[in-house]
């Protein structure tokens, strides 16, 4: 039986530190609570959101009206080079669980903060080890349990997912990943290391520190041939900042909370950027982070 509580702030759920209350908050420990989480919204005809590590959005400064869903299910098991996980778990953990098992594919995301279902929803990707390609989880997906909006659920493939650059179906869908299989390949322990400390050192040099400047990763998509962080350099606003919203003087396609950012802070400064881009370079940058609540 899950346990609802009411009027939780919801800035220490996410990466950023930002946003106001939601009406209704649960952690769901296993894919039972899951269920039963996203059937009390139904009941209740209210909306639900599931929340991952948060890293990837940003809650407004009056909340969330409705239910959020913070997914805590994290079991998982190895069956030869096939790991299959609850969608609750993160990136990190399974990274180095694989590597004990001499299993090599999720080391490619070392250092980004994330759950298995929020990896998939966007199709989480980074450099290859060798710098020369982006990598995309998907790749390695070999099939989902989905749980559909109805109560429904079902065994999905990868082809199912319909993956793309930052992008996955359940961009337009309400379906929740329950659990996901990836296919790996074994490797000598110390060569996934090697990966997992040369990604970790990449992040330590070129983005700002978590620890010190919070932040969603990149605002905006990239715009193809042109990194959207060089494009913001070039218009002149690296290190322009509103309230405490600033942009990274690090990574200039970073926002990053100097410590009293507000949404509304995020929003205005997002805005900036979009219009001083559009009248400089007549190119439209769009935000790769997910807004929620009011
Ligand atoms: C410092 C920093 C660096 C980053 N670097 C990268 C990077 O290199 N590459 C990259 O791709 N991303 C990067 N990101 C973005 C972020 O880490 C990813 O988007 C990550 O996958 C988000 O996962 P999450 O669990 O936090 O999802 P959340 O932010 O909690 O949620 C994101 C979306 O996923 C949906 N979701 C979550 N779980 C499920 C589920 N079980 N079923 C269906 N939908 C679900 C949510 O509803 C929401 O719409 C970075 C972020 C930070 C803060």
């Amino acid at each position: 039986m899950v346990t609802m509580q009411q009027n939780v702030l919801l800035a220490p759920y996410t990466t950023f530190h930002i946003g106001g209350p939601a009406d209704y908050f649960v952690i769901a420990a296993s894919l039972e609570d899951l269920k039963e989480a996203v059937s009390w919204a139904n009941k209740n005809t209210m909306p639900y959101f599931i929340l991952g590590t948060g890293a990837n959005i940003l809650v407004g400064d009056r909340g969330y009206r409705g239910v959020i869903i913070k997914n805590e299910a994290k079991l998982y098991e190895f069956a030869g080079n096939l790991l299959t996980t609850q969608s609750g778990q993160t990136i990190a953990e399974l990274i180095q669980r694989s590597k004990e098992q001499s299993l090599s594919g999720l080391e490619d995301f070392a250092g980004i903060i994330s759950t298995v279902g929020g990896a998939l929803w966007q199709n989480l990707h980074f450099l290859s080890a060798d710098r020369s390609k982006t990598v995309y989880i998907g790749d390695i997906v070999e099939g989902a349990t989905i749980l559909y909006e109805n109560g429904r659920v079902e065994e999905v493939n990868k082809a199912y997912f319909q993956f793309g650059y930052d992008t996955s179906v359940l961009h337009k869908t309400k379906e929740i990943v329950m659990s996901a299989t990836f296919r790996l390949t074994f490797k000598n322990p110390d060569e996934i290391q090697k990966t997992i400390d040369a990604n970790i050192a990449w992040r330590a040099e070129k983005h700002p520190k978590d620890a010190i400047h919070c932040s969603a990763g990149s605002i905006f998509r990239k715009i193809e041939g042109y990194g959207a962080g060089r494009l913001i350099e070039q218009v002149g606003l690296r290190g322009y900042q509103i309230g405490g919203a600033q942009i990274s003087p690090v990574h200039a396609n970073f926002i990053v909370n100097t410590g009293s950012a507000t949404a509304h802070d995020v929003i205005s400064l997002i805005q900036l950027v979009q219009k001083t881009v559009k009248d400089h370079m007549n190119l439209e940058l769009e935000p790769e982070i997910t807004f929620i609540g009011e």
